[in-house]
């Protein structure tokens, strides 16, 4: 009997803990769809269950903004944004008890702050940093040989054959002699900056623009007229190596294996019969001489001249290669006087060609020619490598408008492209404007100007009217006799 009874209390002991858990597990039930709903956001039933906070300023909700802050009139504002105004307090000078802003103005500043977030770092701008880094540093390994300098410059310059293989072969050594770093059986490679002698136009800095672009090394383009001797009125040599530093990112190792192009040198020649003490001339070519030899140049970092309110940093100029271009007008009839008065054939002289007549008499220069010019021994000792350049002539403009991998017409193109427009130029157009800048005197500079004055009208009427597909330029518009040739779409 006794077991009975307590069987029928284990049975019943079973059934109440069965009806607790039950109980329990539908109270855990709840509590979950509770949960549930709070997090969605759902109806249940027709009652609303309570929300999540939303942020009143991102409209991010508790869940992924993270703590929020109640504020009176019901409003919540993450932690976030309440940092962000906070920032934005102190960084404009408020005064958080004066001018509390109101929520509005939160609210811009917090879309304010977004778009200038997003402004700090496009997309484009990311993956060109990361193109950047791709480019391989400079080593013996990745060191182009001439050939393969000289096949780049090709890509950009036209003619000027002689002056890419002078510049290629000397850069490539200088960058040898930079990079082996190595004297152990004595021989030491002596530092070689190089002299380009040309007239305007010719190319002489788009060359040396084109080589540093391709050796990746930092470029300081300056110009020698605006230098003077220390402490006169203009930029001290130094200035030169503060341009490289700033090209270098203000990184001094990369200035120093960088190169330095001082343009305009012939403009620094001794002043014949100067009375007085000649500042921008013979003295700035002293100046230099330190820097081209090799030799350590204190320069203020991030800006273009000394003192004390911004701090210096120590460059080493042994590495870095100076060249020095300029147009040395006239000293075609130094070159002229010589070889007549030596009476020297010379080797590779023209036979028949009288000197002042020799259109590449340029090439025949010599130290001695450029001294007379006016610059002195000792800067002429420092740039050992000569090499000059010719006129461009009317044929090599028509191939530098239409040849190298930039030229100004595959640029004109690719522009009307963009509007599906095809741009094309008949010969004689370009012979014609080749002409026009030949007369002009300044080389290939005169070219864009040039097409520049008759492509206004093309770039400025043809995205007016969607029918037209082709536009030739002819010689008749260059002449002003008519006008360029258009073709509608689908007949073109
Ligand atoms: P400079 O000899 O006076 O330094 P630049 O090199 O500045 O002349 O030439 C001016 C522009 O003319 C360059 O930007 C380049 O576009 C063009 N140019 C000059 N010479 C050549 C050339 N040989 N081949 C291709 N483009 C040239």
């Amino acid at each position: 009997m006794d077991k009975d009874k307590d069987n029928d209390k284990n049975d019943i002991d079973v059934i109440d803990k069965k009806d607790d858990s039950d109980k329990k597990s539908d109270i855990d039930k709840k509590d979950n769809d509770v949960t549930d709903n709070k997090e969605s956001g759902k109806v249940d039933g027709g009652r609303n269950v309570k929300y999540e906070d939303i942020c009143y300023l991102c409209h991010r909700p508790e869940s992924k903004a993270g703590k929020i802050i109640k504020l009176p009139s019901n409003i919540n504002i993450c932690t976030d944004c309440m940092q962000n105004t906070f920032n934005h307090i102190n960084s404009s000078g408020m005064n958080l008890f004066m001018d509390i802003p109101n929520m509005e103005n939160i609210q811009n500043m917090y879309r304010n702050k977004q778009t200038i977030k997003k402004k700090e770092k496009p997309k484009e701008e990311k993956a060109e940093d990361s193109k950047k880094k791709e480019v391989p540093e400079l080593t013996m390994k990745t060191l182009p040989a001439p050939h393969i300098i000289k096949a780049g410059l090709d890509e950009y310059v036209v003619g000027q054959e002689k002056a890419k293989k002078v510049l290629s072969v000397a850069v490539y050594n200088h960058y040898k002699r930079v990079l082996s770093n190595s004297d152990e059986d004595g021989v030491k490679i002596e530092k070689s900056n190089i002299l380009m002698l040309g007239p305007t136009g010719s190319g002489k800095t788009h060359m040396v623009k084109t080589l540093a672009d391709m050796l990746q090394v930092p470029l300081a383009i300056t110009d020698a007229t605006a230098l003077t001797e220390a402490g006169y009125i203009g930029d001290d040599v130094e200035s030169v190596i503060s341009k490289l530093l700033a090209a270098a990112e203000n990184d001094v190792e990369k200035a120093e294996h960088g190169i330095v192009f001082i343009d305009e040198i012939d403009k620094i020649a001794k002043k014949k019969n100067a009375h007085s003490r000649d500042v921008s001339g013979e003295s700035v070519q002293q100046g230099l001489l330190k820097l081209l030899e090799g030799g350590d140049v204190e320069v203020p970092v991030g800006a273009s001249s000394k003192n004390a309110m911004v701090p210096l940093c120590t460059v080493n100029t042994s590495n870095i290669l100076f060249i020095c271009g300029g147009a040395f007008p006239d000293i075609t009839k130094i070159i002229a006087k010589r070889i007549k008065s030596t009476g020297s054939i010379g080797f590779g002289a023209k036979i028949g060609v009288k000197p002042d007549e020799d259109k590449d008499i340029l090439e025949k220069v010599t130290t001695e020619d450029i001294r007379e010019y006016g610059m002195i021994p000792e800067f002429l000792g420092r740039l050992p490598i000569i090499c000059s350049l010719g006129a461009l002539t009317e044929e090599m403009l028509v191939r530098v408008l239409v040849e190298p991998k930039n030229a100004i017409i595959k640029q004109y193109k690719k522009l009307l492209r963009l509007d599906e427009v095809e741009l094309g130029f008949q010969d004689d157009a370009l012979n014609l404007i080749a002409q026009k800048a030949v007369e002009k005197k300044i080389g290939a500079r005169a070219l864009r100007a040039i097409l520049e004055e008759y492509m206004l009208d093309i770039m400025y009427e043809i995205p007016k009217d969607e029918m037209i597909g082709r536009v030739t330029i002819t010689r008749e518009y260059i002449e002003g006799k008519g006008g360029p040739n258009i073709e509608l779409r689908g007949n073109c």
